[in-house]
C-alpha cells in the first residue's frame, strides 16, 4: 500500500534532499510525496527539479500556518516529515517574528490537525543547537535544553510541543536532533556554502571572532539516512540526535574551504566581530541513534567537501541568483 507523506520545507536544502532520495532509486518505492512550502527566500522550486516530473510528487505552496490548508493536507496523509522552519541563526538575531511564527505556531498548526486526522509518524526535525553550548564531552537525548540564540529557542520550544502531543494525546511523534549539515543546494547564507562562493568569486570570507567556534559537520546524505531510520525504525516519543562525527573549529574549516577553492588566508579571510551569544561548541552523542537503529554516518568529510566545492563551482546559475537576491 502506497504511504502518502507529508513533507513540510521540501523546497528548502534538507527537506529537497530527503524528497529526492525518497522518490529516487534509493527510495523506500510505495510512497507519495506532498511537499508543503511556502517559498520563502530560502524555498527554491529548483531544488526538486530532478524530481518535478515524478508522478508520486505534488507541490502545494503554502504556509504551515495556515489553519484550513494544513487541516486539509493532513486529512489525505498518513505520514509527516516536518523540515519547513526558519533556519538562519543571524537572521533571528536581527528580529525573531518569523522564526516564533513559523517554528513554534507553524508546528503546532500541524501538530494539531495530525492528532485531528489521526495521523501516523510525525517526524519533528530539529536541531543540536537547543542543548545550548557545551566545552567537553557530547550530550545525550537526555540533557536538558538550554537554547541560546532565538533560532534556538523557537526550535526547543516546537520540539517540547511536539513531544507533549506524544505524551497527552498518544500520537506518533519522533524527533530528530541534527548536528550542521553540509552539501549540494545549501543556501549560500550558510558558512560553507557562503565562503566557497565568496571564495569562488575572489571575494574575502568572514570569519567571526577568533575562529575557536567548533561545530560537528554532518554530510545531507548522512542526515535524510538518520531521519529515515527513525521514520521506519524509531520509536514514537523518543528523541534521536544524529551526528556527523567531524567536529571542526570555524578556522580548521576555513583553512580547508581555503586550500579547495586555491585561495590563501592573508589575502582571502576577514576577522569580523562575533555573532552575539555565539555558541562555542556543539557536540552531539549518537549512541542511541546507533545501538537502535544502526545509524552510523558514512560519507567522509574530506570527500563530502571536496563533491561540495565542486558543485558549487559548477552550478553558480543555482546559486548567483539567490546570493543577488538575498544581498549576500
Ligand atoms: P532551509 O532554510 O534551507 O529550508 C526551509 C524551508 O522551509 C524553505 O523551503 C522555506 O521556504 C520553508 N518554509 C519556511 N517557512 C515556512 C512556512 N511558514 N510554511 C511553509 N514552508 C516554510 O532549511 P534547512 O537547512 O533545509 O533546514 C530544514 C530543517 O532542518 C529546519 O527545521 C532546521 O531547523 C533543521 N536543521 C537544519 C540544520 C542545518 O544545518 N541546515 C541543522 C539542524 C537542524
Amino acid at each position: 500500500m502506497t504511504t502518502r507523506m507529508l513533507v513540510t520545507g521540501g523546497a528548502g536544502f534538507i527537506g529537497s534532499h530527503y524528497v529526492r532520495t525518497l522518490l529516487g532509486p534509493a527510495g523506500p518505492g510505495e510512497v507519495a510525496v506532498t511537499v508543503l512550502d511556502a517559498l520563502t527566500y530560502a524555498g527554491n522550486p529548483a531544488n526538486l527539479d530532478p524530481v518535478r516530473d515524478h508522478p508520486q510528487l505534488a507541490f502545494v505552496k503554502g504556509d504551515i500556518c495556515d489553519g484550513e490548508l494544513v487541516d486539509e493536507l493532513l486529512a489525505q496523509h498518513d505520514e509527516v516529515v516536518h523540515f519547513a522552519a526558519e533556519s538562519h541563526v543571524d537572521r533571528s538575531i536581527l528580529g525573531a517574528t518569523d522564526f516564533i511564527r513559523t517554528n513554534v505556531l507553524g508546528t503546532q498548526t500541524l501538530l494539531d490537525a495530525a492528532l485531528r486526522h489521526r495521523v501516523g509518524r510525525f517526524v519533528h526535525v530539529s536541531t543540536d543547537e537547543v542543548y545550548g553550548s557545551v566545552d567537553t564531552g557530547s550530550w545525550p537525548e537526555t540533557d536538558p535544553l538550554s537554547p541560546n540564540s532565538p533560532y534556538a529557542a523557537s526550535k526547543a520550544s516546537s520540539d517540547l510541543i511536539a513531544l507533549a502531543q506524544h505524551r497527552t494525546h498518544g500520537l506518533d511523534v519522533r524527533v530528530t536532533r541534527c548536528s550542521n549539515n553540509y552539501g549540494h543546494h545549501q543556501f549560500p547564507e550558510k558558512v560553507i556554502p557562503l565562503f566557497i562562493t565568496n571564495l569562488l568569486d575572489g571575494r574575502k570570507v568572514p570569519l567571526y571572532g577568533d575562529g575557536g567556534n567548533v561545530r560537528d559537520w554532518l554530510h545531507i546524505d548522512d542526515h535524510v539516512q538518520g531521519i529515515e531510520l527513525v521514520r521506519t525504525k524509531g520509536r514514537a516519543g523518543e528523541v534521536y540526535n544524529i551526528g556527523g562525527g567531524t567536529e571542526l573549529t570555524n578556522k580548521d574549516l576555513t583553512a580547508l574551504l581555503l586550500e579547495a577553492c586555491g585561495a590563501n588566508w592573508d589575502t582571502s579571510v576577514e576577522y569580523v566581530a562575533d555573532r552575539k551569544g555565539h555558541d562555542r561548541r556543539y557536540s552531539v552523542d549518537c549512541t542511541k541513534a546507533r545501538d537502535e537503529l544502526g545509524y552510523a554516518p558514512r560519507k567522509g568529510f574530506a570527500t563530502g567537501l571536496a563533491e561540495t566545492v565542486t558543485w558549487y563551482r559548477e552550478n553558480r546559475a543555482w546559486w548567483e541568483p539567490l546570493k543577488e537576491r538575498a544581498a549576500l
